[in-house]
């Protein structure tokens, strides 16, 4: 059964994302109590979620943005520009570093090299925080595609490479090296941190702990985290940040799509208005199995289908799915959790339409924020 909100996804034209504005503040809600709770500093990592519209609505809830480079810096400048604006890229072009200089309260460089060179623009800059990314050479990530730590990766200065002799300017040490994890994994980051890079913290302002921070998720240990965060403050008198992407966005939004064909190969097929080469790559990329409402894993409900876009590739399959029912054309799917790195990952491949972009506002109104057509594909070619 679907819920009276989930119904209201039937309504719409297909395929959509669809932000879920009460799952967007329960997780700010719960980012904003550990705030609260530490006086640390959250922040939207946007490649995550980059839905300017709501930015008004976290800023009410955390502290800023941070930024993957200046497009997303300039996102964050003109549409969330009360709030903190936060950069780190693997290396900077000059023709951006002024313009990153002007618009960002945060930024940190991937090396020594980086900041020797940017060093003497950056020290006219005294509004401007300047922080260097570190390897602590510990992770505890199985695929190497999402591992910062992996061998000779080329994400943070390992102890090998710091140069404490250069660190004049420097207020602050950012390390990135969890994704999808608990605050078990943070602590013993933290630990892994402290032996390597411990004795320059007592030089820093601040500490970043980076993303891949499972924070809002029901069984997450918000306590050993408030630790992890306090342990920091008081131990070398730290501001502590964190860049959460997923957190703020999870379980926060729907994708909506059509049947528009059934076939038969040895089993059913179906083929619905909806790509995940090109409206949800990460279901190809990490990968994974996204969930639909009224579904269930292949065989458990009467009727099977393997589903797969209108695309020419091959592999553009979503998964092998169950339902009580047959599925027929104009029959609508709602996958679920799919705010996060699905709208800031869509692509045109094969000219596929991108979805339309909606809110669904907490007493169930839906609004249409963007609508996307022919131009869209023309104009990137
Ligand atoms: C990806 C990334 C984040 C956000 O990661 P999530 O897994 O979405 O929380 C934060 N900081 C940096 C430097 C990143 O690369």
């Amino acid at each position: 059964m679907l819920s009276e909100r989930e119904k209201e996804l039937l309504k719409l034209p297909t395929p959509c994302y669809v932000i879920d504005e009460a799952m967007l503040k329960h997780n700010l809600a719960i980012l904003q109590k550990i705030e609260q709770q530490t006086g640390c500093h959250i922040l939207l990592a946007q490649k995550a979620f980059s839905a300017y519209h709501v930015y008004p609505l976290i800023a009410e809830y955390i502290s800023g943005t941070t930024a993957s480079g200046i497009f997303e810096a300039m996102l964050a400048h003109e549409e969330m520009p009360q709030k903190q604006v936060h950069v780190f890229s693997p290396a900077y072009k000059d023709e951006d570093f002024d313009e990153l200089l002007r618009i960002c309260d945060h930024i940190v460089f991937n090396s020594f090299s980086q900041w020797k060179h940017f060093r003497e623009k950056a020290m006219r800059h005294p509004e401007v925080s300047f922080g260097l990314r570190i390897n602590p050479e510990y992770s505890e990530i199985d695929t190497d595609i999402y591992n910062p730590c992996f061998e000779s990766s080329r994400l943070g200065i390992t102890l090998e490479n710091f140069e404490e002799d250069e660190l004049e300017g420097i207020s602050g040490l950012h390390f990135h090296t969890m994704c999808e994890q608990g605050a078990e994994t943070l602590q013993r980051t933290l630990s892994a941190v402290e032996d390597k890079f411990g004795k320059f913290l007592p030089k820093m302002k601040w500490l970043n702990f980076g993303g891949g921070h499972h924070i809002t998720l029901p069984d997450y240990r918000t306590d050993i985290l408030i630790d992890c965060i306090r342990s920091m403050q008081e131990k070398y008198g730290l501001e502590i940040y964190l860049e959460p992407g997923e957190a703020v966005a999870i379980h926060a939004g729907w994708l909506v799509c059509s049947v528009l064909d059934v076939i038969r190969n040895g089993r059913d097929i179906a083929i619905v208005d909806t790509s995940a080469a090109a409206h949800m790559p990460d279901v190809l990329e990490m990968p994974y199995r996204p969930l639909i409402l009224n579904s269930e894993t292949s065989g458990t409900l009467p009727y099977t289908y393997r589903l797969g876009g209108p695309t020419c590739l091959a592999g553009d399959v979503i998964g092998d799915y169950s339902f009580d029912a047959p599925l027929r054309r104009g029959d609508k799917l709602i996958f679920t959790d799919m705010a996060m790195y699905s709208m800031v990952k869509n692509n045109t491949f094969n000219g596929m339409p991108l979805p339309s972009i909606y809110l669904l506002k907490e007493d169930n109104t839906p609004v249409l924020l963007k609508q996307f057509g022919y131009d869209d594909f023309k104009r990137r070619l």
